[in-house]
C-alpha cells in the first residue's frame, strides 16, 4: 500500500480526552477516530491490524473444532424476555420497536447471541447423535455501556468472537471447555499479548466453570488476586472463591457417599440468617430438610455461645448441645467428628461435605454426602473469603503466601453455562433411550478490539506503538528519503513491488515529505521493520534497515536485494 493512497492521519499532540496510553497512541497513529461517545470508526491501519488479530482467531477456532456461522445483530426483543436477560441487562440492552405496517416490533440489538444461537440450536438438533458442536462468529455486538472510556477498550459497539458448545453430558462440556481453554491461549500468546487466565465469577455453575483472560495492566478495569508462587489468579468479582480447597489425606478411607434429603440452604448467609448467627461462627454449612423440617446444624468454634443464638431463633425447647453420639442418632449417621460436635435442636447441623466430595473424590452427585471423614484425618477444613473484600497480604488459598492485587484489562472469557438457555428456549435432545434432555451450553467470547487496543496500551515506548509482527498493520515500512530523486525512488519502487511480490505486507511512504516528518511517524504507527533508501547509503550501494525494537539501524547491500530481509 502507498501512503499516498491510504488514509493515515497522525496527529503530533495528545488529544486533550484521551487519559490513558492506548487511547492517545491509537488516536495519534491513525488508527481510530471518535464518531461519539463510545463509537468509533477503524481507520485503514487500526482496520488491518483488527483484521489480522480476527484472523488468528478464526483459525485457532477452526482448529478446535468450532464451524464459523454469522448471526444477526437485529434480534426480537421477545428471545430476551423468554430467558429473562431483558431485566438481566437492564439499560445495557439496546432496544426499540421497528414500525411494521400497522404493528410495532419489539426488537434490540444483540449484546451477545446466547438466545439467538439457542433459538437455531433448538430448531436443527434434535438427538444425542448430533453432539457435540460448536459455533461461532466474529461479529459485531452493541451495549449501552454505562461509562464507555478508554477509547475502544469499552464501547457500544465492539467487535466480538463468540462461540457457543452444546454438548450432551458434562464430560462432553469439560472437554470443550479444556480446549477453548488452550484455544485461547494459543491465540493470545500468536498475538503476542501477555496475558493471565484468572478464575471469574462462575454464576449458577460454580466451581470452575468461568476463566477471564486478563491482560496484566495498571489501568486494567478489573481487579485480580495473584499469588506467584502458586500461579492462583482470580477476578475480585467473584463472591465465593476464596476457599481453600480442602485435601484428601486419606482418600482410601475418605468416607462413603451417601444419599441425603435436599438441602435447604446452601451458604452461609442462608444459614446464618436462618439460625440469627454471624456467619464468621460458620464453616460453609448444609441444612437438610426432613418432612419439611430442618434436621441438623453443625456450628464452628463456640457451641454455648451458638446454643444461645439459636434457642433465640428456634425457641428453647428443641435446643441442646449434643455430642458425636446424639448427633448420629438424628441423623441416622455418624459424622465422623469428635467431641461436642453440634447443637441437637429441630435442627442440627453439618459441614458442607458435598463440596469437599465434589473436589476431590469426584462424588459430585445432587444430594449426595461424604459420610465418616474425619477433620484432620481425611481433609483439612475449608477457610472462605469473599474475593470482593480481599486485601493485598491475605493469604494465597493455594500457597499461603502473601496475594498481591494486580489490575487486568479483560480479553476473553469462558463459560460452561449449563442448561440456563436451552431450558427456557426449549432446545433439547433425545439420549440413547428416546429420553429428552436440555443441551448442555458452554459460551467463549473474545473482544477483538480489546486484543487490539490492549496491545496498544501494554506495548509501547515515548515514541510511539511497538507492534508484534502477527498484528501490525503492515510489516515492513519503505521509506525513500527524497522523492524528488529518481533514484531513490525507483530503487525504492523495486524493494516495495519485490516485498510485495514475495507475500510481505508492506507500506511504502511514498509521501514527499522531510525525512524528520516520515520518522516520527514510523515510530508512531509503530510497523515492525523498516527500510530507508536514499542519502549516504545509497551512494554506498546499502539500504538501512531497522526493527522498531532495535536502537541500532543495519546496512545491507543492494546487491544482495530483498533475501536479506525475508
Ligand atoms: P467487562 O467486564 O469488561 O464489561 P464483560 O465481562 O461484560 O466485559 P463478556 O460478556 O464476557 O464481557 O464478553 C466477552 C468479551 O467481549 C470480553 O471478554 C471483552 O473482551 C469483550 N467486551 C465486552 N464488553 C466490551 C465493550 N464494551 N467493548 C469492547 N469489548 C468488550
Ligand atoms: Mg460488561
Ligand atoms: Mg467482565
Ligand atoms: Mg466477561
Amino acid at each position: 500500500m502507498r501512503w499516498s493512497n491510504t488514509l493515515i492521519p497522525t496527529i503530533k499532540e495528545v488529544p486533550a480526552d484521551a487519559e490513558i496510553p492506548s487511547h492517545q497512541l491509537m488516536l495519534r497513529a491513525g488508527l481510530i477516530r471518535q464518531l461519539m461517545a463510545g463509537a468509533y470508526t477503524y481507520l485503514p491501519l487500526g482496520w488491518k491490524s483488527i483484521q489480522k488479530a480476527a484472523q488468528i482467531v478464526r483459525e485457532e477456532m477452526d482448529a478446535a473444532g468450532a464451524a464459523e456461522l454469522h448471526m444477526p445483530a437485529l434480534q426480537p426483543l421477545g428471545l430476551f424476555e423468554r430467558t429473562q436477560r431483558k431485566e438481566a441487562f437492564g439499560s445495557v440492552l439496546i432496544q426499540f420497536n421497528v414500525p411494521r405496517g400497522n404493528r410495532l416490533i419489539p426488537m434490540a440489538l444483540g449484546p451477545t447471541h446466547e438466545e439467538v444461537v439457542t433459538d437455531l440450536i433448538s430448531h436443527c438438533i434434535s438427538s444425542y447423535k448430533q453432539l457435540p458442536l460448536t459455533v461461532y462468529q466474529i461479529q459485531t455486538k452493541f451495549r449501552n455501556e454505562e461509562r464507555p472510556r478508554f477509547g475502544v477498550l469499552r464501547t457500544s459497539e465492539f467487535l466480538m468472537k463468540d462461540a457457543y458448545s452444546f454438548s450432551s453430558s458434562v464430560e462432553q462440556l469439560d472437554e470443550i471447555y479444556d480446549r477453548m481453554y488452550r484455544a485461547y491461549c494459543r491465540i493470545f500468546a500468536r498475538c503476542g499479548l501477555k496475558y493471565l487466565p484468572v478464575e471469574a465469577e462462575s454464576g449458577p455453575i460454580g466451581g470452575d466453570a468461568s476463566h477471564e483472560f486478563m491482560i496484566p495492566s495498571e489501568n486494567g478495569e478489573d481487579s485480580i488476586v495473584y499469588c506467584e508462587a502458586s500461579g492462583y489468579a482470580a477476578n475480585m468479582e467473584r463472591a465465593d472463591t476464596g476457599r481453600q480447597t480442602p485435601e484428601i489425606k486419606t482418600p482410601a478411607d475418605a468416607g462413603t457417599l451417601e444419599k441425603q434429603a435436599t438441602p435447604a440452604a446452601t451458604s452461609i448467609e442462608q444459614v446464618s440468617q436462618l439460625l440469627g448467627c454471624e456467619p464468621s461462627q460458620m464453616i460453609k454449612t448444609l441444612i437438610y430438610l426432613a418432612d419439611g423440617e430442618p434436621v441438623a446444624v453443625l456450628i464452628r468454634g463456640d457451641h454455648e455461645a451458638n446454643e444461645g443464638k439459636i434457642r433465640r431463633a428456634l425457641g428453647a425447647a428443641t435446643v441442646e448441645l449434643a455430642d458425636e453420639k446424639t448427633i448420629q442418632q438424628v441423623t441416622g449417621a455418624p459424622t465422623g467428628f469428635a467431641g461436642p460436635v453440634g447443637i441437637k435442636c429441630k435442627i442440627i447441623a453439618d459441614h458442607d461435605i458435598p463440596v469437599i466430595a465434589n473436589a476431590i473424590t469426584g462424588a459430585n452427585e445432587a444430594d449426595a454426602h461424604l459420610l465418616n471423614v474425619n477433620v484432620g484425618r481425611d481433609y483439612e477444613l475449608e477457610t472462605t473469603y469473599d474475593l470482593r473484600n480481599a486485601a493485598a497480604g491475605d493469604p494465597c488459598p493455594k500457597s499461603g503466601e502473601p496475594l498481591a492485587i494486580v489490575h487486568g484489562i479483560e480479553v476473553g472469557h469462558v463459560f460452561k453455562l449449563g442448561t440456563k438457555y436451552t431450558e427456557a428456549l426449549d432446545a433439547d435432545f433425545l439420549d440413547e433411550k428416546e429420553k429428552r434432555h436440555p443441551i448442555i451450553m458452554g459460551c467463549y467470547g473474545i473482544g477483538v478490539n480489546r486484543i487490539i487496543a490492549g496491545l496498544a496500551e501494554t506495548k509501547h515506548d515515548d515514541k510511539g506503538l511497538i507492534w508484534p509482527l502477527a498484528v501490525a498493520p503492515y510489516e515492513v515500512l519503505v521509506i525513500p528519503l527524497n522523492t524528488k530523486d529518481d533514484e531513490v525512488m525507483q530503487t525504492a519502487e523495486r524493494y516495495y513491488e519485490e516485498l510485495k511480490a514475495a507475500g510481505v505486507d508492506v507500506l511504502f511512504d511514498d509521501r514527499n515529505a522531510r525525512a524528520g516528518v516520515k520518522f516520527n511517524d514510523a515510530d508512531l504507527i509503530g510497523i515492525p521493520y523498516r527500510i530507508v533508501i536514499g542519502g549516504k547509503g545509497l551512494q554506498n550501494g546499502e539500504i538501512e534497515t531497522k526493527w522498531r525494537t532495535a536502537d541500532e539501524a543495519e546496512m545491507i547491500a543492494l546487491d544482495a536485494g530483498i533475501t536479506p530481509i525475508l
